[in-house]
């Protein structure tokens, strides 16, 4: 049986159109992964290397993932979700084995994209090994040397994404590996009201929602934060009148109020 059986996330497709206040990412991604898999061509007509592998990172919640998956279903390419730390917990060898096997696997489906998801698991300085019994260390020569076979790679962009950025072993970010690197921040205000708007399309709310003083309120929470607060919303109306039509304003505005930063500023100055 397949080592990466368990390793695949499930995917419902995700669009640009679901992500708020990212539209330069979004054009820069669409350079960087949907160009050289889907135009490499271009590259070659010009006479330069596209982009191997690229590197998002940034603090949590601030839509790393979504804007992979998006950018995967945009483009319709394969896409293949693994996570850093699911690769570990394996018996010795066996983490090696899963990371020739999920680039083989993307290697027959290109074009397509590998994502490894808190990259910085598997990345983390090359020293000792981890208790669990596979060791980062052979992990990361695997994913090495998987990303070096020049060859056999066409038609597979790697994306890494980590909150971690100062844990990553810089052998990662050599030229010809994950060679682009894109800081993912927090929205900003119009960003907020963007993603307010995209979370609130599909609930039934208040007609007299100000979504403008929302944003206003939620300045330094990520996109995760405030997904989180609608949902919030919605259950305290819930609470209060289980037959609730609709959420109102104030629910909103309790949710805010109630709101917990995970970007403090200590978070923010990491980055
Ligand atoms: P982590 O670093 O914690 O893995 P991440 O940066 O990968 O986080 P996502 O998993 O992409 O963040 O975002 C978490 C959830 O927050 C998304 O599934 C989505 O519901 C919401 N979200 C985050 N950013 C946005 C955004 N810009 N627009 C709409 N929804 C967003």
């Amino acid at each position: 049986p397949s080592a990466l059986r368990s390793l695949f996330l499930d995917t419902v497709p995700v669009r640009y159109s679901d992500i708020g206040g990212q539209a330069s990412t979004i054009q820069k991604l669409r350079e960087c992964i949907e160009w050289p898999l889907l135009h490499p061509d271009a590259f070659e007509r010009l006479g330069i290397r596209p982009p191997k592998g690229v590197l998002l990172y940034g603090p949590p919640g601030c839509s790393k993932t979504l804007l992979v998956r998006a950018c995967a279903t945009e483009s319709g390419v394969n896409f293949m979700a693994v996570k850093g730390p699911e690769l570990l917990n394996k018996y010795v060898g066996e983490s090696e084995r899963a990371v020739r096997e999920i680039f083989a696997k993307a290697r027959a489906a290109s074009p397509s994209i590998i994502f490894f998801d808190e990259i910085d698991a598997l990345a983390t300085s090359r020293s000792g090994s981890d208790s669990g019994g596979g060791s980062h260390e052979g992990v990361l020569t695997s994913l090495l040397n998987e990303m070096d076979g020049v060859q056999e790679l066409v038609g597979v962009t790697v994306v890494a994404a980590t909150n971690r950025p100062d844990a990553i072993d810089s052998a990662l970010m050599r030229p010809g590996r994950l060679d682009r690197i894109l800081y993912i921040g927090p929205p900003d205000l119009e960003g907020r009201e963007e993603i307010l708007r995209i979370r609130t399309r599909k609930m039934k709310v208040a007609q007299d929602l100000d979504i403008a003083e929302l944003a206003r309120m939620t300045d330094g929470c990520s996109g995760a934060e405030i997904s989180a607060l609608c949902q919030e919303a919605a259950l305290l109306t819930m609470k209060k009148d289980i037959d609730a039509p609709l959420v109102p304003y104030e629910s909103f505005l309790v949710a805010a109020r109630n709101l917990k930063k995970q970007i403090t500023p200590e978070v923010k100055a990491q980055f």
